[in-house]
């Protein structure tokens, strides 16, 4: 079986966009490929965090990710921290990789313009560290939204470049682009962020669901209820795409241009239909968070195989290198 490796962020909430534009695929993805699923904590110093919520946030993710689907049994979830292999093949990974290669990546380049006050070198290095934590695991495939796939060629060019020097180690990773487009936030848009706080928590009850989506914005023209609409030019539309039957958007496309729905109506549709699906994860949310202890023991357990398996990878890559003798790790 292929391994495939991908890693998101601990911050602390899912919301509908990482669902549906990410965690939905995994879920799918966990049976065809050999998959590791890494609570990234590394890259998320890199930017000013709260030292006192990181515990937290961490398990949150991990409990919101069970609660998804992804599988006790056939995905390695751990926390990236809990493996050193990811750091010390980072800086091994260093020495092939130009200065220059990581100035010209988009997302450094924007993190720092966010960041004015603290662009340190693991804003710079986090390309890299994205290298590590595919290649460490000698992934092959890495599902991944458009934003990413520099990042991803840049990793195929650090094995290149590895390989080259150092003899044939490492594969060379592919992005496997999501099926669903990025999930646009309320305001229509953003791409659906915590930090624009423009999203749809995952875990929200229905009502503030509602509350929320009844004052977002839809096509402009709608200014009253006789107004004819444009589907396309709407958000809400588009969210519906995501949980509402062709059928039903047939209804709503037929409605909206001859004004014979309101907004609202509209509106309260897609709640239901985002519902359907929401629900039984909020179900099985709730399980997990009471189920505490075996989500932590898990993901014990987890790190320690993934160790293992790293360890392999760097004491291969050690005596490529002529880092030898190879002492115990
Ligand atoms: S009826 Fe629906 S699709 Fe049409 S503008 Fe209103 S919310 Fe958007």
């Amino acid at each position: 079986m292929a391994v495939l490796f991908t890693g998101i962020q601990p911050t602390g909430f899912l919301h509908i966009g990482n669902y549906f534009g990410a965690i939905k695929n995994w879920v799918k993805l966990q049976h065809e490929y050999e998959s590791y699923v890494s609570i990234v904590d590394y890259h998320a110093i890199t930017v000013r965090y709260d030292t006192g919520s990181m515990p937290h946030n961490v398990f949150e993710m991990a409990t919101g990710l069970y609660a998804c689907g992804i599988d006790f049994d056939r995905t390695n979830l751990f926390v990236q921290s809990e493996v050193p292999g990811h750091a010390e093949l980072t800086w091994i990974f260093n020495t092939v990789t130009s200065i220059g290669d990581l100035e010209r990546m988009t997302q450094f380049k924007d993190k720092s313009k966010q960041n004015r006050e603290n662009i340190n070198v693991g804003l710079l290095d986090y390309p890299v560290l994205q290298a590590a934590d595919i290649l460490i695991y000698k992934g092959e495939v890495v599902p991944v939204g458009e934003d990413q796939v520099q990042h991803i060629e840049f990793a195929r060019e650090v094995s290149r470049k590895f390989n080259v020097r150092y003899g044939d180690t490492f594969p060379e990773c592919k992005a496997l682009l999501t099926e669903t487009p990025r999930v646009m936030g309320l305001d229509g848009t953003n791409k659906m962020s915590k930090s624009r706080e423009n999203y749809i928590a995952l875990f929200e009850p229905e009502e503030e669901i509602y509350k929320k989506v009844s004052v977002a914005k839809t096509d402009p023209a709608r200014k009253r209820r006789t107004d004819p609409g444009t589907p396309q030019k709407c958000n809400i539309f588009s969210l519906h795409g995501l949980v509402t039957s062709e059928e039903q958007l047939e209804e709503i496309t037929t409605g909206c241009t001859t004004a014979g729905i309101g907004c609202l109506d509209c509106k309260r549709v897609f709640v239901e239909n985002l519902m359907e699906v929401l629900d039984p994860i909020q179900k099985s949310y709730r399980d997990y968070s009471s189920r505490k202890k075996e989500v932590k023991a898990r993901l014990r357990e987890n790190a320690e195989k993934c160790r293992a398996v790293a360890k392999k990878t760097i004491v291969e890559v050690k005596q490529r290198m002529g880092l030898t003798p190879v002492f115990s790790i």
